[in-house]
Order: C-alpha cells, then structure tokens, then sequence
C-alpha cells in the first residue's frame, strides 16, 4: 500500500511516516501542495493524506485539481481546524473523509483502512523490489544484483529503496534530500550527490550495467537505458 503524506510541518510529517512505514505502508512526503501534484503525477497512491493549512496552495485547492485531473485515490483531509464549515468545504471539494487535528494515530490507520477497503484497490506489498537483475529485500535489507551480494549502509539502502519505488522517473535532488535527509537537512548541499556515488561504485563494482543515471539540471533517475 502507498501513501501520500502532504503535510507542510516536518515533525508531523516525520511521525507519520515513520509510523506508517512501521505498519508496512510505502511512504512519500510532500511539504506542499505544488509538490503532492507532482508525486501525484508520477505514481499510484493507495490513500493521500492531505493537511489543509499548507504554503501557498491550500489543501482544499491541492484536492480539487486532483479530482479535476481524475485522481480517483481516497483523499483523507487533515486539519487543525475543526469547525463544521472546514469539514464541509473539505467533502465539497472531493475529499472522501476528514481527520481533526491533534489525532490519535490509531484512529488515522482506522480511517486508512476503511478508506482503502473502500476504493477495493489491490493492496501490494511486495518484500523484494526488483529492478532488471537488481533486487532489494525490504526486509532483510540486502540487495542483490544478479547472484552477486551488496551491502549496504542504512542511508544506501533508504535511498536505493527510494528510487526502485519511483523507477524510470527523474527524480530531482531535493525530492531525494527530504525524502531521506528529512526537510530540515541542514548538512552538506551535496549530500545526494556524494551517496548516489556511493551507491553506483556498489552497484557496478563487477563492471554491470549503470542503472542510476544522471539527468542533467535535474538529479537522477533509476533506469535500465540511457
Ligand atoms: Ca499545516
């Protein structure tokens, strides 16, 4: 199952996604609404939680494109605000259901459940992500390309998880900072650069095939062709 979290506070953020990695979820996070449009654009979401307050475009704005655009993904709005109107503006604008701020995480997965048995879609939650002859155990965290092992670090793995869920697609640098340094990565501005380095040494040490491209001006993109 694939979640959208599109939330423009880090903390908040941060929580859900490490709560909802631990309940299997794969988990993108969006800080706005400009952002949760392009992730929209380029993957399957199972659920899409959707703050209300964000910078510029406001979550009731983010989920009316969305369902002009024919984003059929239940939209579980999330909001401090918690007056009746909120509520009704966030139904109008075709949000499927609605969560009062502060929540209870348990009444949230509550509400994504439901929401997702609703919709009927597939649940997939495959344990090895696989690539061309690359495979990554998501459990064990250990990858593989063909018969050859690769160890790698935590924030190896984090990251080559990232791509493998988002392959063939130009993702640009910062989209892999805050996925994997967090939104408020305040070290190195090269950080990305230098671990994507890292990554290929490991992943062509035999002399295979390249599989994370540069796409230049924009970052990278895990692909099996130039
Ligand atoms: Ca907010």
């Amino acid at each position: 199952m694939r979640v959208l979290v599109v939330e423009d506070e880090d903390r908040i953020a941060g929580f859900l996604k490490k709560g909802l990695e631990e309940e299997s979820y794969a988990v993108d996070v969006a800080f706005d609404g400009v952002s949760a449009l392009e992730w929209v654009a380029g993957a399957q979401y199972d659920v899409i939680l959707l703050d209300v307050m964000l910078p510029g475009l406001t979550g009731f704005e983010v989920c009316q494109i969305l369902r002009q655009r024919s984003v059929d993904a239940p939209i579980l709005m999330l909001t401090a605000r918690d007056e009746i109107d909120d509520r009704v503006k966030g139904l109008d604008s075709g949000a499927d259901d609605y969560l009062p701020k502060p929540f209870a995480f348990k009444e949230l997965l509550a509400r994504i459940r439901a929401l997702t048995r609703r919709s009927a879609s597939t649940p997939t939650t495959d344990v090895v992500l696989t690539f061309a002859d690359l495979q990554l155990d998501t459990v064990t965290h250990k990858a593989k390309r063909g018969q050859r092992d690769i160890e790698l670090t935590p924030k190896e793995y984090a990251l080559l998880e990232f791509f493998l869920r988002h392959p063939r697609r130009p993702l640009s640098r910062t989209q892999v900072r805050e996925s994997i340094w967090g939104y408020n990565y305040f070290g190195a501005s090269n950080v990305v650069d230098v671990y994507v380095r890292h990554l290929r040494q490991k992943l062509e040490a035999n002399g295979e095939s390249p599989l994370l491209h540069t796409v230049r001006g924009v970052g990278y993109r895990l692909d099996d062709v130039e």
